[in-house]
C-alpha cells in the first residue's frame, strides 16, 4: 500500500526558507515559494526513501542550493522510483544532483534559527530527526508515527536499531509541549505520544 502523502515542512525566517522532505513536483514548490515571496536556501531530508526526497534533486538544481542527507542513506538515492511513478512523479536518476553530506552538529540554518540533528537509524541506516530546541519542534521522519513506528522491512531497515533510536529520542526528555512532525499523518506532541504511542518509551 502506498504511504499517505509525506508531510513536507517549510521553515522561514524573513524572506529566506528551507524545506524539509520535499514531496511532489518542483514546479509546485516554485509556485508556493513565489506566492510567499520566499528564497530557498537549502533542503534537508529525514531519510533517503523516495517519498521524502521526491523532488529534492530537482529543487536543488533549480535554486542552486544543497540538499542534505545523512551519508548512511546515500545508497538509497534512486531506489524505489516505482513509488514515485505510482504518484505520477518523475524518477530520481544518476544524472540528478547528488546529496550533500549532513553535518551532525548544531547548525544555524537560517539567521537566528538553530537546529540539532539526532541520528535515528532503524527505518533506514541514515535516518535523522531535526530538532529546533528554541521553537520546541522536532521533525521526526518515519521513525515514529502517531500510534506506531516506521517499517523495518525495506532495504537497510533494522528493527532493533529503530527501537534504540526511539528510546534515544524518549531519553532526550524533550518538553511535553514539543511538537512532533511525523513523516506521515498529523503532527503530535511529546505528551500526546507518551499517552498514545505504546512504542514511545
Ligand atoms: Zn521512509
Amino acid at each position: 500500500m502506498p504511504p499517505q502523502n509525506t508531510q513536507s515542512v517549510i521553515v522561514s525566517v524573513g524572506g529566506d526558507c528551507v524545506i524539509f522532505d520535499p514531496w511532489g513536483r518542483a514546479d509546485d514548490w516554485t509556485r508556493i515559494l513565489g506566492e510567499r515571496g520566499l528564497n530557498l536556501r537549502a533542503i534537508y531530508v529525514t531519510h533517503g526513501h523516495p517519498d521524502h526526497i521526491a523532488c529534492a534533486p530537482a529543487l536543488a538544481a533549480k535554486y542552486n542550493v544543497p540538499w542534505f542527507l545523512h551519508s548512511g542513506d546515500f545508497r538509497l538515492v534512486g531506489w524505489g522510483n516505482d513509488l514515485l511513478a505510482y504518484f505520477g512523479l518523475p524518477p530520481i536518476t544518476i544524472n540528478d544532483i547528488r546529496p550533500t553530506e549532513l553535518d551532525i552538529s548544531r547548525t544555524e540554518i537560517l539567521p537566528g534559527l538553530f537546529m540539532d540533528i539526532v541520528e535515528t537509524p532503524g527505518h533506514t541506516p541514515g535516518g535523522v530527526a531535526y530538532h529546533f530546541p528554541d521553537e520546541r519542534v522536532m521533525i521526526i521522519g518515519d521513525t515514529l508515527f502517531q500510534d506506531s513506528y516506521g517499517r523495518c522491512d525495506l532495504p537497510g531497515g533494522d528493527e532493533k536499531m529503530l527501537f534504540q533510536s526511539i528510546s534515544h529520542i524518549y531519553n532526550l526528555n524533550l518538553p511535553d509541549d514539543t511538537e512532533i512532525v511525523h513523516g506521515h499523518g498529523m503532527a503530535t506532541t511529546v505528551a500526546w505520544l507518551k499517552q498514545n504511542n505504546p512504542y514511545f518509551k
